[in-house]
């Protein structure tokens, strides 16, 4: 998970500045190359936070939801992933079209977001760790949040030095443990992380997970794919790509596919990398998933697509809006100057330094 380095009363300025300006739309094509097609990412859909969320920043309220599907079934025309399959250079796409999408397992999906998707004509696809389905246990991101927010943060430490040791990082908050710690970790010490919470925290992991029921049922991913909503992966354990070895691609991949679509009675074709990083999107992924016959791979780092796009390396805006104009600044404009960024930094052979520059946040 990370974190916006860019300043918020800035932000808000500039958000305020660029919406009043007459030809907005027009303004914002200084700001960057063409912008085909504009995807966004939602999380969890709900009034409250809860222990399992406080800190994580996924949680959109649905008043905020149903006033970003009004703004963009205003200002855009969203579309089908079909319809991006079927356009691959965007030329035939509408010239603002937007594809809404949704990551993790949320029960919010189909009680909250689905109708109201469904009452502005929008589709979606939802992409689902097949683990958490019926609450048989929690996302690691939810476990490592309750047991921050209800046990504090020495457990966390301790957890990480029953793995680490001495090696173990200065762990301070939640960003240090999804922005640092997590990524670092092999699938077996993050399993051993884990369990180390879990013992060191007294928690039944079962337990708590169908008591919290944050997570859809069987029931209501069909629910989902019966209606016209898509079903993608999410990976089957909500892991990072980078720590996967080729042999860990059947357990965490293929399984999330197949339980997917016996669950759903869909075809699953379409990836989204958790936490959204190209990073975990490593050529042994992009390979695997191509011989396994996806049609497309999402990220969440907040670039511009530009038309023709690789449909293995389709990204997303990540959408917690305060307002239009803030949707608008998210949206339309810095999506436009990281893609100028990042062209800058590969024209000149560097890595951009990601800390200085205008990053976005990606669960
Ligand atoms: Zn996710």
């Amino acid at each position: 998970m990370l974190y916006s380095k860019f300043q918020h009363p800035a932000r808000t300025f500039a958000a305020h500045a660029l919406w009043r300006m007459p030809g907005r739309f027009g303004v914002a094509r200084i700001f960057g190359p063409s912008y085909s097609l504009r995807c966004v990412v939602f999380h969890n859909i709900s009034v409250v936070e809860s222990p399992f969320t406080t800190g994580t920043n996924v949680s959109t309220t649905p008043s905020k939801f149903e006033a970003a599907l009004k703004f963009l079934t205003t200002y855009y025309e969203p579309v089908r992933l079909e319809d991006v399959l079927i356009n691959p250079d965007g030329k035939r796409l509408p010239a603002r079209a937007v594809l809404v999408t949704f990551d993790d397992a949320y029960a919010s999906f189909a009680d909250v977001a689905a109708p109201l998707c469904q009452k502005f004509g929008v589709p979606a696809v939802f992409f689902v760790n097949a683990a958490f389905l019926d609450n048989q246990r929690l996302a690691p991101d939810n476990l490592v949040c309750y047991v921050a927010n209800v046990l504090g943060m020495e457990t966390i430490k301790s957890a990480a030095r029953a793995v680490r040791g001495a090696d173990s990082p200065e762990l301070h908050h939640l960003s240090d443990v999804f922005g640092r710690f997590l990524p670092s970790l092999m699938l077996v010490e993050r399993e051993a992380f884990l369990e180390a919470l879990r013992s060191s925290g007294g928690i039944n992991e079962r337990c708590l997970a169908k008591e919290a029921g944050l997570y859809l049922t069987g029931e209501q991913l069909r629910g989902l794919a019966s209606v016209d909503f898509e079903i993608g992966n999410h990976t089957y354990s909500h892991v990072h790509c980078r720590s996967l070895r080729r042999e860990d691609f059947g357990q965490e991949i293929d399984r999330n596919k197949a339980e997917l679509e016996a669950a759903s009675g869909t075809k699953v074709r379409s990836f989204s990398q958790p936490y959204g990083s190209s990073k975990d999107l490593t050529p042994e992924l992009i390979r695997h998933l191509k011989q396994s016959g996806y049609e497309a791979v999402f990220l969440s780092e907040s670039v511009a697509n530009p038309p023709s796009a690789d449909p293995f390396h389709l990204d997303r805006v990540n959408s917690r809006v305060d307002g239009d104009d803030t949707f608008f600044l998210e949206l339309e404009i810095l999506p436009r100057l990281r893609a100028v960024r990042n062209q800058f930094f590969r024209d000149s052979g560097d890595a951009p330094n990601r800390a200085n520059s205008f990053q976005p946040e990606a669960n």
